[in-house]
């Protein structure tokens, strides 16, 4: 079955989505992972994207709906987790498009609740690797060397959209353009949620659960 995984930022969408691969073999379209590859080649679409995230807004549908629909070509029959996208009403609708054009179809929309208050903490002590992509926390799960990544060595740092000011700005944008969201899905009959402020593993058992 093809997901939805959605939710504020820091809901645990990217660990949820990194388990779902592991474990049950699906395929992981991250938008966020999207634009850093873009952005690292230094594409034409990735510095456009750039100049968006750095401000904590939206990067514009064209440019998403461009790099998912690059994605959705090479499946192969897999089945896929669509993470950190559609962010936006509007977004949802060139999905919709995108995947009948390609025979496709969203099985369920799983939606991860977090409180407000717990998003914060787990955003503003959020680190990464430069290197890698590989994700830290500086209480929950810190690197043994600071600002070195276990994995590569590389440098952990805090990116621009993880900043104070910039996570206010993505919160609210989150509330303003992606919570509509959960109506859209409801009237599609799709919608399903699931409540992410418990441990990964029992995160994981509930998302299982209600997709299977
Ligand atoms: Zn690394």
């Amino acid at each position: 079955m093809n997901i939805v995984l959605f939710g504020a930022p820091g809901a645990g969408k990217g660990t949820q989505s990194t388990l779902l691969v592991e474990r049950l073999g699906m395929v992981q379209i991250s938008t966020g992972d999207l634009f850093r590859a873009a952005i690292k080649n230094k594409t034409e679409l990735g510095q456009k994207a750039q100049s968006f995230m750095d401000k904590g807004e939206l990067v514009p549908d064209s440019i998403v709906i461009g790099m998912v629909d690059e994605v959705l070509a090479k499946l192969e029959n897999k089945s896929f987790i669509l993470d950190g996208f559609p962010r936006t009403s509007a977004q949802a609708e060139a999905l919709g498009k995108i995947l009948s054009q390609r025979a496709l179809e969203i099985g369920k929309a799983v939606f991860l609740e977090v409180p407000r208050e717990e998003l914060l903490g787990r955003l503003t002590g959020r680190r990464v690797c430069k290197s890698c992509g590989a994700v830290y926390h500086v209480q929950s799960k810190p690197t043994k060397v600071a600002g070195v990544c276990d994995v590569c060595g590389g440098e952990v740092i805090q990116r621009n959209d993880d900043k104070e000011d910039v996570i206010a700005t993505r919160l609210k944008t989150y509330e303003e353009n992606t919570l509509p969201l959960r109506t859209y899905f409801k009237e599609l009959n799709k919608y399903v949620e699931v409540n992410g402020a418990q441990d990964t593993e029992t995160v994981f058992s509930n998302i299982k659960r209600v997709i299977s």
